[in-house]
């Protein structure tokens, strides 16, 4: 059965392989975006999830064009590396604004109309950097490693409503953001990788779809790494 879904930052990388891939399974698609918006096959809808205003307006937009969100793809995410000394307020608080205040944000403006239906998804884009860490990124990996908690609250609360809340953590991922990593660095984590390759945004979709579908009924507060083993057990 087709449903409505929503995922921020739908544009490009991640987010856009997975509106394509829900789009090709039938479901009725909204993107995010904040600076330019996706392909002209998926409908996009411009919001900057730091503003409130602009989350609350979106998810109303996406009730009015679709009807009510059915699975929310929480994946707007940013990256300002820099080591904690040189690191000042404003960057760990944006990293933790967008990636984490984001999340908190979409949750709260779909999760009214998903706990009225008694059905829901949502899914939230960490990162194993959030379990196992990376120098630079500690305003990053806190951000990813808050989504859990953040996912598993949500769990609790909305569990007996029909509403699964699950976490996917991908490894190194082929994408924009990726793109500037140092070609030693980028080597260690392929390294790492019993899989022995960087990941491409449609192996990430395939596992979001997942959680969002009928089948996957019974898994909430999971976090699933998609990372081609890299620091698998963390
Ligand atoms: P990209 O940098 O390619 O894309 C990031 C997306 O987030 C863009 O659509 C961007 O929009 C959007 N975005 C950023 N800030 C905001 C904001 N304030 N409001 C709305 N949208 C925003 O990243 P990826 O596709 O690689 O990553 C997607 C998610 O997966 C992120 O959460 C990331 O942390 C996570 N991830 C990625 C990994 C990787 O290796 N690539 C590994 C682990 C996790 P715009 O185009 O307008 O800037």
């Amino acid at each position: 059965m087709a449903r409505t879904v929503l995922i921020s930052g739908g544009n490009r990388g991640i987010g856009l392989a997975i509106a394509r891939n829900f789009q090709k399974n039938g479901d009725r698609v909204v993107a995010t975006f904040r600076s330019s918006p996706p392909p002209a096959e998926i409908t996009g809808i411009k919001c900057d999830v730091t503003d409130e205003t602009q989350v609350s307006q979106a998810v109303s937009e996406v009730e009015s064009l679709h009807g009510p969100v059915e699975v929310l793809v929480a994946n707007a995410g940013i990256t300002l590396d820099k080591l904690i000394l040189r690191m000042t307020d404003e960057e760990f608080g944006d990293v933790l604004q967008t990636n984490l205040t984001g999340t908190f944000r979409m949750a709260r403006a779909a999760s009214r109309a998903m706990a009225k239906h008694r059905w829901g998804r949502m899914i939230f884009l960490s990162s194993v950097v959030g379990f196992f860490g990376a120098p630079g990124q500690a305003n990053y990996a806190a951000s990813k490693a808050g989504l859990v908690g953040l996912a598993r609250s949500l769990a609790w609360e909305l569990g007996g409503r029909g509403v699964t809340v699950n976490v996917v953590a991908p490894g190194l991922i082929s994408t924009d953001m990726t793109a500037g990593l140092a070609p030693e660095r980028r080597d260690l984590l392929v390294g790492i990788t019993p899989l022995g390759r960087m990941g491409t945004p449609d192996d990430v979709a395939h596992a979001v779809r997942f959680l969002a579908s009928e089948e996957a009924r019974f898994i909430t507060g999971a976090v699933l790494p998609v990372s081609g083993g890299l620091a698998m057990g963390y």
